[in-house]
This record gives C-alpha cells, sequence and structure tokens, in this order.
C-alpha cells in the first residue's frame, strides 16, 4: 500500500471529532480525539459509559453507519492512509482482511442460523479469494488458534451449542481469520464471568504475541487495563483526558478524573514496582485471583 503520509504508527486518529443529528437535537460525541497504535501495541481506550469509546472504533472501522452521524473534523490513517477518503468498498475490504472487530456480544456477531465452520469458511473465502478446501483449513487453524478445544469438531457446532466463554472465542477466531495487523475489542469480556474474562484476555495476549496483531481494547475496566495494556488512552464525555504507558498512567494519573477511576479498582493491588513492569514481563498468573475479585464485587 503506498502511503501518504510517514507515520510510524499503524493507527493514528487524529483531531477526529463526531456527531448525531437526532430529534433532539446535535450530540456531540467524540471531539477531537487523538488515538495511535504502533504496530503490535496493546491500547486500552478506557473511560466510563458514554465517553465515547465505541464511536471512535466504530469510526475507525467505517461503521457509524447511521446517516445521522457526521465526522466533523480529522483523520484516521491506517498505514498512512486516511481511511475518511476512502470508499465504503476500499473501507469494506480493509475491514476483516486488515482490521478485525470483537463485539461485546458474541450471540450478536454470529448467525444464529450458520455452523460456526460456515462463518469461519466465508469470512476466509470473502476477504482472501481462495478455494473452499484451503478456507475449511484455514478455519480449523483459526479456531486452534483461540484454543477452542476439540476445534474439528466445534467446526460443526452451531452457535447455541456453545458455551458464552467459547463463543466468545469463536467470534475472536473470525476476527483474526485473515491475520489483520489491527484487532478492534469493544468490551470484548463485559458480558463474561470472571474466570472466562481472565481466559479471554490471556488469549489477546497471547495472540498479540503470537501474531503481533496490535490491540485497541475498549474498556471501562482499569482492571483490565493493568493485565493487558502497554498504552492507555482516558476518555471522558468524548474527550481525551489523558495518554501514556499503562504502567505510568496507572502510577501516577495526572488528570482527577483518571485518578478517581484509579482509585475506585480496589482489585489493583499492585504496588509501585509491580505497576511499572511491562505487562509482558509480569506474571499473569498474579492477576488471576485479583480479577476474580472484581467480577463477584460486580455482580
Ligand atoms: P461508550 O462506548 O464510551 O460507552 P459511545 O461511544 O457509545 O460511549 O457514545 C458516546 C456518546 O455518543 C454518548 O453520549 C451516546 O449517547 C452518543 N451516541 C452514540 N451512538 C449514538 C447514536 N446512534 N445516536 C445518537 N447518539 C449516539
Ligand atoms: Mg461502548
Amino acid at each position: 500500500m503506498p502511503t501518504e503520509e510517514t507515520t510510524e504508527n499503524l493507527l493514528d486518529v487524529r483531531d477526529l471529532s463526531v456527531e448525531f443529528h437526532t430529534d433532539g437535537g446535535v450530540v456531540r460525541a467524540v471531539s477531537n480525539v487523538d488515538v495511535s497504535l504502533r504496530p503490535g501495541e496493546v491500547r486500552g481506550l478506557v473511560g466510563e459509559s458514554g465517553s465515547g469509546k465505541s464511536v471512535t472504533s466504530l469510526a475507525v472501522l467505517g461503521l457509524l453507519g447511521t446517516r445521522r452521524a457526521r465526522i466533523t473534523s480529522g483523520r484516521i490513517l491506517f498505514r498512512g492512509e486516511d481511511l475518511l477518503t476512502k470508499s465504503e468498498k476500499e473501507v469494506r475490504r480493509l475491514r476483516g482482511s486488515h482490521i478485525g472487530l470483537v463485539s461485546q456480544n458474541a450471540l450478536s456477531a454470529l448467525d444464529p442460523s450458520f455452523t460456526v465452520g460456515a462463518q469461519l469458511v466465508e469470512v476466509v473465502r470473502r476477504h482472501q479469494g481462495v478455494d473452499r478446501a484451503t478456507a475449511r483449513t484455514r478455519a480449523l487453524e483459526s479456531l486452534e488458534l483461540v484454543r477452542l478445544p476439540d476445534a474439528a469438531r466445534r467446526l460443526r457446532a452451531y452457535p447455541h451449542e456453545l458455551s458464552g466463554g467459547q463463543r466468545q472465542r469463536v467470534v475472536i477466531a473470525l476476527a483474526l481469520a485473515c491475520r489483520p495487523e489491527l484487532l478492534l475489542a469493544d468490551e470484548p469480556t463485559t458480558a463474561l464471568d470472571a474466570t472466562v474474562q481472565k481466559q479471554v484476555l490471556d488469549l489477546l495476549l497471547r495472540l498479540n504475541d503470537e501474531l503481533g496483531t496490535a490491540v485497541l481494547l475498549v474498556t471501562h475496566d482499569f482492571g483490565v487495563v493493568s493485565h493487558v495494556c502497554d498504552t492507555v488512552t482516558v476518555m471522558r464525555r468524548g474527550r481525551v483526558l489523558e495518554e501514556g504507558a499503562a504502567g505510568a498512567v496507572l502510577r501516577s494519573p495526572q488528570h482527577p478524573y483518571t485518578q478517581a477511576l484509579v482509585k475506585a479498582v480496589p482489585r489493583l493491588h499492585l504496588s509501585q514496582a509491580e505497576r511499572s513492569v511491562p505487562r509482558q514481563e509480569r506474571r499473569l498468573h498474579e492477576f488471576a485471583e485479583v480479577l476474580a475479585s472484581v467480577g463477584e464485587e460486580s455482580r
């Protein structure tokens, strides 16, 4: 792909503003937001409900969809090319093959009337133009990649025959089937119980290590950020409040809002030293209990 602009970043969202025209007037959902991701980076996009996280990530995917949404400023550079100048067809091609999406609700992401295998094969064929046999092989590889036990048999299963955690693994397999460089995961574990949440987060981390896939992880939960993110962008009311290395932001949040968010997370029983260690070097199992206790508190 020719680049229009020199950037080392895989993704550069610059000065993005989005508004919705509703019957009740204009809603400014996102104001002058900057978010960047380097290849292989895991960035948390964190903030309370309504802060503009989903709208920002939907804009990156070209999925704002509704005619009521209007992008009033900004650029979305993916590998140096502005997605906002591309045709719908070009963006659709990027989506899936270069940018994958993992949404919160696995049930809505999967079609109940097709088997897991059929849906994976369809995605691979659509984006990679390979024959059916090759697509079937890739489908199986993808299920193995997300550590779905008994993958060959699961290809023939329908979504309702799987548990919530298994379904979320299938959604991740679908997003990764074409080996995108960037994965957008919008609250991918919010609907899951604490143990499964931990497993899915660990899976995302392992895939990040193995495949080098960059991840923009949308979450309202600083516990999740501490567990998996290299960097973090904190949003509130459609604006970016602060951003930086996850360890640094967790250790010494600058903005009072971030301080409150971090303080409100009792499960972050991390010492100063632990918070400063890059997450790749942390031993993940140390966080298992911590995360488990969170789920129980919030239930
Ligand atoms: P978050 O994901 O951080 O919880 P969102 O990005 O979904 O928040 O929403 C940001 C703001 O945009 C909210 O005020 C929300 O009400 C508004 N918004 C989102 N989608 C629409 C829509 N389709 N129509 C009108 N307003 C919307
Ligand atoms: Mg959201």
